[in-house]
């Protein structure tokens, strides 16, 4: 049976009238097996598997994986790894029409850093449902005094992000 927290509520189902087209589909699943990919080397070295990628107009501007655990660093997370990364090498702290892709769905700090960022789309994988900023706990992108618009989808690659967390967690006992 699925929990409740599974359920996509009233937002997002307006959000989908608008789901992407079958192709923009078929790129968005090949976008998440590379942040699949970044997010099992980062369990392999032993931290939460997360893993993110920045993508505009096909280009691949930043990688990002969870790195909290080697670098020391709470904000370490994929998505600011991979913004920082694609700030830089866009030569911008605004990365305007970029879509950023990640296996879970991002905590309050990941989605004030899309924020600031102006980036135009989300996508996401599994639902976080601890500490998710943008539908699990609070919808943070969606608060009513902020003015920038992030087009969200999620549940691309879900259950291959669940597995490698179930994996990971498992590991640890
Ligand atoms: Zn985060």
């Amino acid at each position: 049976m699925k929990k409740p927290s599974d359920e996509p509520d009233e937002l997002l189902a307006i959000e989908q009238l608008a789901s992407p087209s079958p192709s923009q589909q078929r790129m968005d699943v090949l976008y998440m097996q590379q942040a699949l990919q970044l997010a099992h080397q980062a369990g392999k070295l032993g931290e939460v598997p997360v893993g993110s990628v920045v993508i505009r107009d096909g280009e691949l501007l930043g990688t990002g994986m969870n790195r909290c655990v080697m670098n020391h660093d709470p904000s370490a997370h994929a998505e600011v790894l991979a913004l920082r990364e694609a700030g830089a090498r866009a030569g911008s702290c605004r990365l305007d029409g970029a879509t950023l892709y990640v296996t879970l769905e991002p905590c309050l700090m990941c989605c004030g850093a899309l924020l600031q960022a102006r980036i135009a789309r989300l996508v996401f994988g599994a639902r976080e449902p601890g500490t998710g900023g943008v539908v699990s706990i609070h919808e943070a992108l969606r608060l009513p005094r902020v003015n920038h618009h992030v087009a969200i989808s999620e549940g691309v690659r879900a259950n291959d992000s669940k597995a490698l967390l179930r994996e990971f967690f498992q590991s640890l006992r």
